[in-house]
């Protein structure tokens, strides 16, 4: 404990104007995937390291995964530097890791031991992809990240209302509304793109064919059950062989051999139409109906039953 709290005690100070923050954000970001590198401009004194501006390190090789200082890269940057910070200091370094996170490599140490050996002298990291940023400096004869750093705004105390300028009415409305929902969207949509193909790939083979056959079955066994319900509940014609006698005209059941029908008497109807006619409604059309059913007594031959109502000599006159 009490020799960490030393440690921490010997860290120094960093101070980094605001504009060099951006200015090395601008830079990495500028190239993509390929790493970039420059030098800190300013002052060291009393454990406290003032950045106020950087060069960026022009013709460095930055191939492959880490990059270089070579001669032509400090030429550059010594011209820079005597031409427009003749009175500060070299303090350190900076360079991206476009995508690989803050931290020093063992060739960024290398470089650190070599060209940067000073107390004061700190290397700035910078990841543009994920926007991190981190410093390391040396605590005593150790590389260490430092925790301590304050970013200076070198125009800060201006007096606000004394800038005049209005602000934009196109940033405000067509800007702003669209970038606060776009990145929700541009978030959401490539989640469901890619959930979409993944499913459909693996699902259909299995799951649509099973939901077939079972949409299948499901309907011919509702088609069976309808069926089978209306065969039970509907009314259904029931054919039943007949044969009939010539003579008689009755209608006789072909399997059991009973009488099922008697043949219908033609001169029934009309007998009680002419009683009615002629009789002014007599009580003979009620009793004429009734032995409709029965055997024609002029067909079969058979003398005629009595008639209770003296009838027969109307039925006769008219034949
Ligand atoms: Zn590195």
């Amino acid at each position: 404990m009490k020799a960490k709290a030393k440690t921490a005690a010997e860290q120094p100070v960093l101070v980094v104007d605001s504009e060099v923050v951006r200015l090395i954000r601008q830079h990495a970001r500028s190239s993509g995937k390929t790493e970039v590198c420059g030098v800190l401009i300013g002052q060291d004194r009393d454990h406290r390291v003032e950045v106020a501006a950087c060069i960026e390190g022009q013709n460095a090789d930055e191939a492959g995964a880490h990059v270089t200082f070579t001669q032509d890269t400090w030429e550059h940057i010594y011209a820079v530097k005597d031409k427009k910070y003749p009175n500060e200091r070299i303090v350190g370094w900076y360079h991206s890791h476009p995508g690989f996170g803050i931290f020093l490599s063992d060739h960024d140490t290398f470089i650190h031991r070599n060209f940067f050996s000073s107390p004061g002298q700190v290397a700035w990291v910078f990841d543009p992809q994920s926007d991190e940023e981190g410093c390391f400096g040396w605590v005593g004869g150790r590389i260490e990240r430092l925790t301590r750093i304050a970013i200076a705004d070198r125009r800060g105390g201006e007096p606000a209302e004394a800038s005049g300028k209005p602000e934009p009415v196109v940033s405000a409305d067509s800007a702003h509304a669209p970038a606060l929902s776009r990145p929700e969207e541009q978030d959401a949509i490539p989640v469901r793109i890619r959930r979409l193909p993944a499913e459909d790939s693996s699902g259909p083979d299995d799951s649509s064919l099973e939901q077939l056959v079972f949409k299948v079955f499901f309907a011919l066994s509702a088609l069976a059950l309808g069926f089978a319900l209306a065969f039970f509940l509907f009314p259904r014609v029931v054919l039943v062989p007949v044969v009939m006698n010539p003579a008689t005209g009755q209608l006789i059941d072909a399997r059991t051999g009973e009488v099922i029908a008697e043949p219908r008497d033609p001169n029934a109807g009309s007998t009680a139409g002419n009683a009615g006619a002629n009789a002014g409604g007599s009580a003979a059309t009620s009793t004429q109906h009734p032995n409709a059913g029965q055997p024609d007594p002029a067909k079969s031959g058979q003398p005629p039953a009595t008639d209770p109502n003296g009838k027969k000599g109307d039925n006769g006159k008219p034949k």
